[in-house]
């Protein structure tokens, strides 16, 4: 699985954008490379962001979540591995200070896994 560049570093962007509140968006792309962050409507607070996820739109291949974490730690919380089972393989992390390398990425099991980062 690759992600393109852009990808993170549109996410880190927006982390930082959205701090001290958390972000959610959904990994989309094609051919195993995730090249778009789908933003859907969501309930936003300190602790959670939960995305309505009957707002997708149809056509759409959804590889997984990226979120951030207001806090220097990119482990995922026991809500984020409710998450990470219910939508996708593979999932992300960006935490504070939403430098380039603040990330973990984890699949459905919260175990980390590798993403080649492609240009
Ligand atoms: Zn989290």
């Amino acid at each position: 699985m690759k992600i393109r560049k852009e990808v993170l570093r549109l996410a880190l962007e927006i982390a930082r954008e959205s701090y001290p509140n958390e972000f959610v968006a959904l990994l989309t792309g094609k051919k195993g490379v995730i090249e778009e962050l789908l933003f859907l409507p969501f309930d936003s607070g300190e602790s959670s962001a939960i995305i309505h996820l009957e707002m997708l739109p149809l056509g759409y291949r959804i590889y997984g979540t990226v979120h951030s974490h207001p806090s220097p730690s990119c482990k995922p919380s026991r809500a984020d591995l409710d998450m990470f089972a219910k939508h996708g393989i593979v999932h992300i992390i960006v935490c504070y200070p939403f430098e380039w390398g603040c990330w973990g990425f984890y699949d459905k099991n919260g175990n980390e896994i590798r993403l080649e980062i492609v240009d």
